[in-house]
């Protein structure tokens, strides 16, 4: 039975992909990472078990922008690719990131879709003012999954209107009302948003079943617009347009430049390695062709997001671990897992040297919870990379 089988979770740093950071435009596989990842999904599919790969960003496009993608090209291609090569193994994949609740349909040349990604929204309340961006509620899931599916997830919210008209009323009246004990109705609180599997009367996330939904979603516009309300975890933006809808359709179904060009109908301005120039240059011909902000406010909106990430970079680095799990039984809120191996094979001291240089330039200190000693010589274009500051901070 599926139950007795191991379930691998490849814990990926996409970061070192990441569109804003150029430390490894010249480098073909930083940190060996995709020759790693390529090692284990094959080993995953001779020994014929199920993998759930996690990461902080994912590859493709912003849905609610279809403008900017996540990934520096070339690796967004590679990192596609070779996801595709092993969809049959891939129980499900797991991204944040994007602040946003969404999902992604990995697919192949001919179209054939090999597996699914989810992406949760943040706790963080951000609100972003470009891209596309949105105010979201502060949001926390729960998957629901066995070692062969996810069942479902359960997507928690606080509604931050609610918390904010509820604490302007108890202004209002007493300042220090909302701190009496007993006066729980002013006290915010937590609750279910939405079941996946029941919103969408799903029988469960698989691919095939997140790649009907996205046919739905296409087709029927009462359950888009739910959709688009979940997707920034309640926070009411209205109502989508066609215009609006078009970017979260071409965002979820494809994931690199060429086909995302292609589904928006935009004026290719093809750009095979999209380096840090190349994608302003990208964002600043989308912008003219699409939206009347000025391509200098672009420019200077992406170098504050990447600052950003670099904080969130940061806290990726010191997790950087690789986990293979075994799992005894079928997860929910109450059961546990049975963590046998927690191992990663992967030299570690490129990740830690790159945390190094950023120690050297902040003053900050290694996480001590890591509790990984550097050793070894990292990668050369990395560390060239942190000299030249391209990971300005
Ligand atoms: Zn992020």
């Amino acid at each position: 039975m599926e139950e007795n089988k191991l379930l691998i979770i490849l814990v990926v740093n996409t970061n070192l992909y990441y569109a804003f950071n150029t430390l490894g435009t010249d480098v073909p596989d930083p940190c060996g990472q995709f020759a790693w990842l390529r090692s284990k999904l094959q080993l995953a599919q001779d020994e014929k078990l199920k993998v759930i790969i996690t990461a902080h960003a994912p590859p493709g496009y912003f849905e609610r922008e279809a403008l900017v993608p996540f990934f520096n090209d070339s690796y967004n291609n590679a990192y596609v690719d070779l996801l595709n090569d092993f969809g049959g193994v891939i129980l499900v994949q797991i991204y944040g990131h994007e602040h946003t609740d969404s999902f992604k349909l990995f697919s192949g040349p001919k179209g054939e879709i090999e597996s699914v990604a989810l992406l949760a929204p943040s706790v963080t309340p951000w609100h972003a003012s470009v891209f596309g961006g949105t105010a979201i509620n502060p949001s926390v899931r729960l998957y629901h999954y066995t070692r062969s599916e996810v069942l479902d997830y359960f997507q928690y919210h606080l509604n931050l209107s609610q918390v904010i008209s509820s604490s302007d009323s108890t202004l209002n009246t007493t300042a220090d009302s909302s701190l009496e004990a007993g006066n729980e109705t002013e006290i915010p609180k937590w609750e279910l948003f939405y079941q996946a599997r029941e919103t969408y009367g799903l029988s469960s996330l698989s691919t095939i079943n997140m790649a009907s939904l996205y046919k739905q979603l296409e087709s029927n516009n009462t359950l888009f617009q739910k959709y688009y309300l979940f997707n920034s975890a309640g926070y009411n933006n209205g109502v989508c347009d066609s215009s609006c809808k078009k970017n979260h359709i071409c965002a979820i179904a494809y994931l690199k430049i060429d086909d995302v060009v292609h589904c928006m109908h935009f004026k290719s301005p093809r750009s095979h390695t999209l380096s840090y120039e190349h994608l302003s240059k990208f964002g600043k011909e989308l912008a003219g062709n699409f939206h009347k902000s000025n391509a200098s406010q672009l420019i200077i909106t992406l170098v504050v997001v990447s600052m950003a990430l670099t904080v969130v970079l940061a806290v990726v680095l010191a997790v950087m671990l690789i986990m293979v799990v075994i799992k005894r039984s079928r997860m929910t809120t109450t059961s546990h897992m049975n963590i046998t191996n927690i191992t990663t094979d992967l030299d570690l001291s490129c990740f830690l040297k790159a945390w190094r240089g950023r120690e050297g330039r902040r003053g900050e200190q290694l996480p001590s919870e890591v509790g990984i000693t550097a050793t070894g010589e990292p990668h050369q274009g990395i560390l060239n990379a942190w000299e030249d500051d391209a990971w300005h901070i």
